[in-house]
């Protein structure tokens, strides 16, 4: 009689404990996973960077090293609100797809190295804070991607189409 209800307990107990796990529409709405892939370095990632509606911390040391200054090597941290903006982008566009990542991080050598090779390299590159990124999103026509950026209204959108890609960031508002 006592081992059939300690028995009973812990059967209960332990399907009580897989509730969490088995729920995943419940909390599928406070995971946001992005995938990326480098264009200049070949890495990939799949980044889970929101879980249980919270950062999570070694997602986001694994987002920084892969959006590194590939030139320099040089790993600076990434707004999460940057990644927000790439999240919100996919769920515009209705796609679960990949980010094509041409810069992100850039380290102020590299900048005044590319300031001095093209004149669309703005000097106070929000680039330089982590702030940035240029990207094409696998699928979707790049003129799209803008509109949808444009549409969020979260910051920075300019839109490159001699190398068709989209650069996001998070300061003020404004296009080009
Ligand atoms: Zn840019």
């Amino acid at each position: 009689m006592q081992w059939g209800r300690r028995r009973f307990l812990t059967v209960a107990g332990a399907a009580a404990a897989l509730i969490p796990c088995g729920g995943a529409l419940a909390s599928a709405a406070e995971r946001r996973t992005l995938k990326f892939v480098h264009t200049h370095t070949g890495e990939k990632l799949s980044a889970c960077y929101v879980a249980g509606g919270s950062y999570q911390s070694q997602c986001l040391l694994q987002v920084n090293r892969f959006l590194r200054d590939f030139r320099t090597g040089d790993i600076h941290p990434i707004d999460p609100a940057l990644l927000d903006v790439l999240y919100d982008l996919q769920v515009a566009a209705n796609r679960d797809d990949t980010f094509e990542v041409i810069s992100a991080y850039r380290s102020p050598r590299t900048n005044s190295q590319l300031r001095s090779q093209s004149s669309g390299v703005a000097e106070h590159s929000l680039h330089i804070e982590g702030k940035a990124i240029d990207i094409r999103l696998t699928g979707v026509p790049t003129t799209k991607v803008r509109d949808l950026a444009l549409s969020l209204r979260r910051g920075g959108v300019g839109y490159y189409a001699s190398s068709d890609f989209v650069h996001v960031d998070t300061g003020r508002v404004r296009s080009w």
